[in-house]
């Protein structure tokens, strides 16, 4: 039984003991977690913290990994992108082999395990020169030359590469799933109407949901392991935040191939075309993220990015997360690159003050590893390598 010493509207705390006791949840109820009152926020948190313990216990996982951009060129114009560069931008590259490898290579060295492939989406359907890169390389397509270098990065380096290159045909999942040990997609939002001009995916043919859920759809299908979430403060409404949710527990139910639901709140920065909007506040992040969890139950594993909320992160356990996403020692993180990564020491301290033990995975939770339906033969000996009995990196590890 679940008690708090404090008056609470007694429909909220049944919702909240409902919650707890894993019945099934709706929309509504739903709408009514993720609208707790500045008051209600205390019982909301303990409810999310609960049921995260009850699937995760007190083990709080980060993956230690290097950011590869292989192009930072996109056929799309997010409102909050900074990571994609226009054509005559001289940072505008796709990156060469020798590129990636290097990267790659110096992330080995450091202790890394993951080798992260972010990229903007199908650039050479708008750009003739992102089309004369690729067949530099010898590719006619984005997803062609990705696959080359994830299988590259595996080989050379024994990297475990996660890809992300944004929507795909089932046959794209099927090129890259032999070289890949997990991939991700965020869902980011439901919402269509933020394809109107002026909103934050106007011009972006990929956001749209439903491509977006295929996506995810078919990677379940092929046995894929799969990462996902979504974008928080980009003018959806919180009704549209919690169809997200819905959106992603419901698939899961259907493919069970859903590894991590990330919360990641959006952030102002000078060069985007949403530079006028109010970030998310850490309170709209707490609502989130226990409205997340008490969704999606105690086994899904939920993120919250620490660089995103650098003053008060640690707090983000305490609304029900279990994992911190990828950290670098080596790269910084494209998509927000003025925000750097905690160091690992320090993200253990802020774990440890908060009542968790922080230890490394892999870019394949243990719990997917275990199932041979998520697992390639290429990627068997690295995760074997590197586990321990609880399919996480053995602690002495740690201080790599
Ligand atoms: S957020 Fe991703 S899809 Fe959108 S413009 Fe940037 S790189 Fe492209």
């Amino acid at each position: 039984m679940f008690y708090l010493h404090q008056r609470l509207d007694p429909e909220f705390e049944e919702l909240l003991q409902r919650a707890l006791a894993g019945d099934r949840l709706t929309r509504a109820d739903g709408e009514r977690l993720i609208s707790a009152t500045a008051t209600e926020l205390s019982a909301l948190m303990l409810a999310a913290s609960a049921v995260r313990d009850q699937g995760k216990g007190r083990i709080v996982t980060y993956s230690k990994n290097v950011f590869i951009p292989l192009t930072n060129l996109c056929r799309q114009k997010c409102g909050y992108c900074t990571f994609a560069k226009g054509p005559s931008d001289p940072a505008a590259l796709t990156m060469s082999p020798d590129d990636v490898l290097a990267i790659a290579e110096a992330g080995r060295r450091r202790g890394c395990k993951e080798a992260l492939f972010s990229l903007g989406e199908k650039p050479e359907e708008v750009y003739d020169f992102v089309r004369d890169d690729l067949r530099h390389f010898g590719h006619e397509t984005t997803i062609s030359y990705l696959r080359e270098m994830c299988a590259l990065v595996q080989n050379e380096t024994g990297l475990l590469p996660h890809a992300n290159p944004g929507i795909m045909t089932a046959d794209e999942v099927a090129a890259l799933r032999e070289c890949n040990v997990t991939m991700g997609l965020m869902l980011e939002t439901t919402s269509e109407r933020l394809h109107e001009k002026g909103s934050a995916h106007f011009n972006c043919p990929g956001k749209i949901p439903e491509l977006r859920l295929d996506t995810m759809r078919f990677c379940g299908e092929q046995g894929i392991a799969f990462t996902t979430g979504i974008l928080i403060g980009i003018g959806e409404t919180w009704a549209e935040r919690v169809d997200s949710l819905f959106a992603i527990h419901e698939l899961h139910q259907e493919t069970g191939n859903v590894q991590e639901v990330i919360v990641q709140n959006f952030r102002v920065k000078e060069d985007i075309i949403m530079r006028h909007e109010d970030e998310p506040s850490v309170y709209e992040m707490l609502r989130t993220i226990a409205t997340a969890r008490l969704i999606l139950g105690p086994s899904m594993n939920i993120q919250a990015p620490p660089n995103l909320t650098p003053d008060a992160y640690g707090i983000y356990l305490m609304a029900g997360i279990n994992d911190w996403g990828g950290v670098s020692p080596t790269t910084v993180d494209h998509i927000s690159p003025e925000a750097p990564w905690p160091k690992i020491e320090e993200l253990r301290a802020v774990t440890e003050e908060a009542g968790f033990e922080l230890r490394e995975r892999l870019a394949i939770y243990p719990e997917f590893a275990k199932k041979d339906r998520f697992v390639r033969d290429t990627a068997r000996p690295a995760i074997e390598r590197w586990t321990d009995e609880t399919g996480l990196v053995p602690t002495e590890e740690y201080e790599t």
